[in-house]
């Protein structure tokens, strides 16, 4: 990524941050639990595959995940998805403990409750505790709280999604702008358009203009020139901004559970292997960054748990729905992939050879973070100490 296209996105989490991040701390709770109370970071990315990633073939794509964070994480090199292998059935049963089989397309709350509910109901933690940062808003929207009677979005978390953001910001400005020239005003929003229309993962998402978040007028006009420049630039990264917000709600709000989920692997539905490795070397970066910030800013250094892991694999080359195309096969290649722990629960970095599940890490967070056990398919993993 060049260097005037970070500057641009930094300048929008930043705007992000100041416009929409505020009134998203609406929610009873107490105070949080406390300066040196554990935290957890949780970093999903979308699927890719053990011959992409951790294997000798793959190692040159995730620099960083071998080189930089392996030698000093607890790394589970077995990790099964036994569920659904859908994203949001993904994500939710690595959420709640249980294996969910929801609506693929994300349009049911998980049924049983988020490791949030657990943490809000149970120890009376603030909204403002728990975020949930995602590129992706269809396949995420609902993944802050359960239909669980006991629990739901009064416990759920903040749930935000920069890149929607970013066009609702965009779009205010561009319609507040009082830019002389229509011409070029209807360009850049067409441009932009097409830009969040072509990294529109599995044909969902990016094109909605209809919330009614306000800028202030006088950032209007310098959005708008880095807009027009920033579009001429061709496509770009979702799960850049996405970093860029979820570190600046670390900064800002400090929350003893966020999770960061990202997507740009998933271009590979769209056939390009090429920009599926780019994903994937993004990917490696941004949770590089992300676990660089847990290690600098003084809220999280020292009492924080970090967990890096995909959702899935991706069906294995040669099979009926294209190969890396997907992640629909009843396959090894699509179900087992791997997870890293990182951080104050670690003791000393090893190898785990043993398979461990995806439900296993709810009620794993839940324990760092001092909820009593809870009823759920997974098992704590005995691995990381309390
Ligand atoms: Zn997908």
């Amino acid at each position: 990524m060049d260097l005037s296209k970070r500057a641009f996105l930094e300048a929008a989490a930043l705007l992000i941050a100041e416009s929409a991040l505020p009134r998203r701390l609406a929610g009873s709770g107490r105070p949080d639990p406390g300066a040196s109370a554990p935290r957890v970071v949780v970093a999903i990315s979308g699927g890719v595959r053990m011959l992409e990633t951790f294997s000798p073939e793959g190692f040159e794509n995730i620099p960083h995940l071998v080189h930089d964070l392996g030698p000093r994480s607890l790394f589970f090199r077995r990790v099964r998805n036994e569920g659904v292998t859908a994203h949001f059935n993904a994500t939710s049963s690595i959420l709640t403990g249980n294996w969910q089989r929801l609506d693929d397309w994300g349009k049911l709350p998980p049924a049983t409750p988020t490791v949030f509910e657990l943490f809000r109901k149970q120890l009376g933690v603030a909204q403002s505790d728990t975020w949930v940062v995602a590129s992706n808003k269809a396949l995420t929207n609902m993944i802050g709280a359960s239909s669980s009677g006991n629990y739901g979005p009064a416990y759920g978390a903040n749930v935000v999604f920069p890149k929607q953001l970013m066009v609702t910001a965009v779009a205010e400005a561009l319609r507040r702008g009082r830019s002389a020239n229509m011409a070029d005003r209807a360009k850049i929003e067409a441009e932009f358009e097409s830009m969040l229309a072509g990294s529109n993962y599995e044909g969902l998402g990016w094109t909605v203009f209809d919330a009614a978040d306000r800028l202030d007028p006088r950032t209007s006009a310098a959005i708008k020139e880095a807009l027009a420049k920033f579009v001429q630039g061709g496509p770009t990264s979702g799960d850049e901004l996405t970093f860029l917000v979820a570190r600046e709600v670390m900064r800002r709000f400090a929350p003893h559970l966020l999770v960061v989920i990202f997507s740009d692997v998933e271009v590979a539905h769209f056939g390009s292997y090429a920009l599926h490795l780019a994903g994937i070397r993004t990917c490696d970066r941004l949770m590089y960054e992300l676990w660089q910030e847990v290690e600098s800013n003084t809220d999280y250094r020292g009492k924080t748990t970090m967990f890096i892991l995909p959702e899935f694999g991706r069906d294995p080359d040669g099979w009926a729905t294209n190969g890396f195309f997907n992640h629909r096969a009843n396959e090894e290649s699509t179900r087992t992939t791997w997870m890293m722990a990182l951080g104050a629960a670690v003791s000393k970095p090893q190898i785990i050879e043993r398979p461990v599940r995806h439900v296993d890490l709810c009620p794993t967070i839940a324990s760092l973070l001092g909820c009593p056990a809870l009823e759920a398919q997974g098992e704590r993993l005995a691995e990381l100490r309390a």
